[in-house]
């Protein structure tokens, strides 16, 4: 038991105010909090006996939490936000789901008709479309997003920074007998750009239309990482290898990559120089992987700069997804649950208005047997 105020050992837990204690504000209050607990545990529990719709439990812990701000939903309109809160909580229409429940729907991709057209076969595994170039279009897509933000920054905060800032704290704090010594400063590295200090002569590459060439004065190689960012004078090189995986395998995908480029970094160290191997994943519903603000921090992109780079990626890719997978992928089972809707309404209807004929009840059974 440590008394209220006083100072617990290392370890101890929060302190908490015996029941028999509390007044009856804090007794209110502590009731409040501990059936919200309760609550939140009730619903873990219920998400774990969802199989499909706690997907998204398995991997919320690699990627960002999804920004439903105001200014966010306004931007992406009603149809985008249905379609990435369907994707993300897996009742996303596909044909493997609507087979579920309609017997015709045979439940196989309707690109390959070889695999079950699961969201993530479809977002990110059918052969199809690996063919017809969907996901490098995607890629290149997100790629383009992100080299104009890092172009972005190079070009005014790393390169040509508007105000100066000094490479080195060059000056001395003395303190006066008896003053309170301040602890360090929260950012050592006065130009705060990360493995980008100490130059101003940084290049950037990007694979775009698989256009780029690594640079021979680093060293010669046929690999092309998607992103690089040089400087000759620092004999500093960092890469970003961009992947745009299902959400479920955003976390191998990132190990996959760092592995595939390894040989590479060693390479380039043997010729003297630094190197930053990093592995960026933005994942195929739009959920952006914590290992791209990681990069961004790596290289001081911070603030709006960094906001703005999550972002426009976001919207970015749920363009893309969106075309394809709704009208294209799946276009049958959009148009039979938007006739299944119409007969509900007119059905609903009917009965407010105390019209309801005998062949209503054989509609209703049959929209129910969808659902
Ligand atoms: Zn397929």
């Amino acid at each position: 038991m440590v008394q209220p105020g006083k100072r617990a050992g290392i370890g101890f837990g929060e302190w908490k105010k015996p029941w028999k204690k509390m007044n009856t504000e804090e007794r209110k209050k502590a009731a409040i909090e501990r059936v919200q607990e309760n609550l939140n545990k009730e619903r873990v529990v219920e998400y774990g006996s969802l199989e499909l719709q706690s997907g998204w439990a398995r991997w919320r812990e690699d990627v960002l939490a999804l920004d439903l701000s105001w200014n966010s939903l306004f931007k992406m309109g009603d149809s985008m936000v249905g379609f990435i809160l369907r994707a993300v909580y897996g009742t996303l229409v596909t044909s493997s789901l609507a087979a579920k429940w309609d017997e015709a729907e045979d439940g196989m991709c309707k690109l390959c008709r070889t695999e079950r057209g699961t969201l993530q076969h479809i977002l990110s595994g059918c052969k199809v479309a690996l063919e017809q170039g969907r996901y490098t279009w995607r890629h290149d897509k997100v790629l383009n997003q992100i080299q104009s933000q890092v172009a972005y920054h190079l070009d005014k905060r790393v390169n040509k920074p508007k105000r100066s800032v000094s490479l080195q704290s060059s000056t001395i704090g003395f303190i006066s007998a008896g003053a309170k010594v301040k602890g360090p400063p929260k950012c050592q590295n006065r130009s705060g750009m990360g493995v980008l200090t100490e130059a101003r002569d940084w290049v950037l590459l990007a694979d775009v239309n698989g256009k780029l060439k690594f640079p021979s004065e680093v060293t010669t190689t046929r690999l092309r990482p998607d992103l690089i960012i040089y400087s000759t004078s620092t004999k500093r090189i960092v890469w970003w290898e961009l992947t745009c995986p299902s959400e479920e395998r955003i976390s191998a995908a990132h190990e996959l990559k760092l592995d595939r480029y390894s040989g590479l970094q060693v390479e380039c160290q043997e010729n003297g120089w630094s190197c930053y191997n990093m592995a960026v994943e933005v994942g195929a519903r739009g959920v952006v992987a914590k290992s791209l603000i990681k990069a961004a921090a790596a290289i001081g992109m911070r603030g709006r700069a960094r906001k703005k780079l999550v972002a426009v990626d976001f919207l970015a890719l749920h363009n893309v997804t969106e075309d394809w997978e709704l009208k294209n992928a799946a276009p049958n089972i959009v148009r039979r649950l938007q006739s299944i809707e119409k007969s509900r309404q007119r059905i609903s209807d009917n009965c407010l208005q105390g019209k309801q004929k005998t062949n209503s009840s054989t509609a209703w059974r049959k929209s129910f047997s969808y659902h």
